[in-house]
């Protein structure tokens, strides 16, 4: 083991990724078939437009590019005002046409950031059919499925900026993220809404320019076989420049059953897939105020959610992240702090949702409230040794009670917990909470 961490401490790696999901539209990319086709029995959604009949005209999926632009925006890309659709060919029995709708020299949206991540492009493209390799009558066959031809897929392609599959497991799982806080698709990895393709080459430490080969892995459908792929990759190509050969650039599969990557064929370029402009689609052209538009419906993204909630309700970073870590359960919190009658501090709130695991979907907020009041026991606590606390807790947190007095209803809020905490949850919150205003009120004149 010592041996080989002293082989890799000569190499670094450089990883990029593309990331394939599927929106979650009403219907297809270019057809009104249905675009949810997660476990319905195979070839019933389909059309002549998706089965690529000859003569059949697409007509683009508005709410499908919308979408795209929308988590362009979320990457901080650039939106370019003329985008187009352009066919990829190539062939292969899921691809009924012999070319796939994609988006070649003008994609929607370019040249993001995501942390510290490039993002080269974010493209439109519509998803294929599924293979299924089976055995019929003692034959090996292979069926396809077009319930999938046609979905709207998006494409995320980043430089490649990774060096560490820390790196790459974070940015994915933020990706996932985003995407669900956009609500444009369930990125859903099991069902194969989400999937990976990580492209991985080795140089030796202290080279600048990038390695002249590198190798994709296809269709990763887990963060785990991401990581299992990635780790696979580095050794081999560890390997084989430590005995002096040089890695092909290719294209590779990674093999669940056995946790390594097979070679599927030689990387093809660009001009291998006689890339041109789909002439039955009219390039898009954008207005400024379109883009607006879309912008506004983009909301609160995570990070910003997570530090206005540490901001607004004094949380601290552990509390904040977790709370924001979905939308819902976001939005369920701040809906339990808004309700106006309770005396129960954000910290409680916070506190239930995230140790207390309440199942969102059967509590409502108004319900929590009471839980968490009624657990609150009501026993004796000495006026003295209240009006300590009170005045203990006043003087610790003078931002708190300045927030407040400038009309800051949550800073009341935090104090009440604080008061709750130095009691040790043994005091009743609407006592704590008439004292302290009564002292504030006092403290000011
Ligand atoms: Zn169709």
């Amino acid at each position: 083991m010592a041996h080989k961490m002293a082989k890799n401490m000569k190499y670094e790696t450089i990883i990029g990724l593309e990331v394939h999901v599927e929106l979650a539209t009403k219907s297809k990319m270019f057809c009104g078939c249905p675009a949810d086709h997660f476990g319905k029995a195979p070839n019933t959604i389909t059309c002549p437009v998706c089965l690529g009949l000859p003569g059949a005209l697409p007509v683009p999926n508005k709410k499908a590019v919308e979408s795209t632009i929308m988590l362009g925006l979320a990457l901080e890309c650039e939106i370019p005002l003329e985008s187009k659709f352009d066919r990829k060919h190539y062939f292969y029995p899921d691809l009924p046409k012999g070319y796939q709708i994609s988006q070649y020299d003008q994609p929607l949206a370019i040249n993001g950031s995501f942390g510290n991540v490039r993002i080269r492009r974010v493209h439109l493209e519509e998803d294929t059919g599924k293979l299924q390799h089976a055995t019929i009558e003692g034959e090996a066959v292979s069926l396809v499925d077009f319930n999938r031809s046609g979905v709207p897929l998006v494409e995320i392609v980043t430089e490649p900026d990774f060096r560490t599959l820390e790196e790459v497991d974070v940015f994915l799982k933020k990706l996932q993220q985003i995407i669900r806080y956009l609500g444009i698709s369930n990125a859903d990895m099991e069902k194969g809404s989400m999937r990976i393709e990580p492209s991985v080459s080795i140089r030796t430490l202290k080279t600048e320019e990038l390695p002249l080969y590198r190798v994709e892995i296809k269709n990763i459908n887990s963060f785990k076989f991401a990581r299992k792929a990635i780790e696979y990759e580095i050794e081999r190509q560890t390997e084989m420049l430590e005995s002096g050969e040089q890695p092909k650039q290719q294209t590779r599969g990674f093999v669940e059953s056995k946790g390594n990557t097979a070679a599927q064929r030689d990387k093809e370029e660009a001009h291998d897939y006689r890339y041109f402009p789909e002439p039955d689609i009219p390039p898009m052209r954008w207005k400024s105020s379109q883009l607006s538009a879309i912008s506004r419906q983009i909301g609160e993204l995570p990070d910003a959610k997570k530090g206005r909630f540490m901001k607004d309700y004094y949380l601290n970073d552990y509390d904040a992240t977790l709370l924001t870590e979905a939308r819902a359960r976001a939005e369920y919190f701040e809906k339990a702090v808004s309700i106006q009658s309770s005396v129960v501090s954000p910290k409680a709130i916070a506190n239930w949702i995230i140790n207390k695991k309440i199942d969102l979907e059967k509590v409502t907020p108004a319900q929590l409230l009471d839980q968490i009041l009624q657990s609150t026991q009501t026993t004796s606590v000495s006026d003295n040794e209240l009006e300590k606390i009170i005045k203990q807790i006043l003087s610790e947190n003078e931002k708190a009670v300045e927030d407040y007095k400038s009309g800051k209803d949550q800073a009341l809020m935090f104090l009440v917990g604080q008061g709750l905490k130095s009691l040790s949850q043994k005091g009743n919150a609407s006592i704590i909470r008439e004292r302290l205003i009564n002292a504030i009120k006092s403290s000011a004149q």
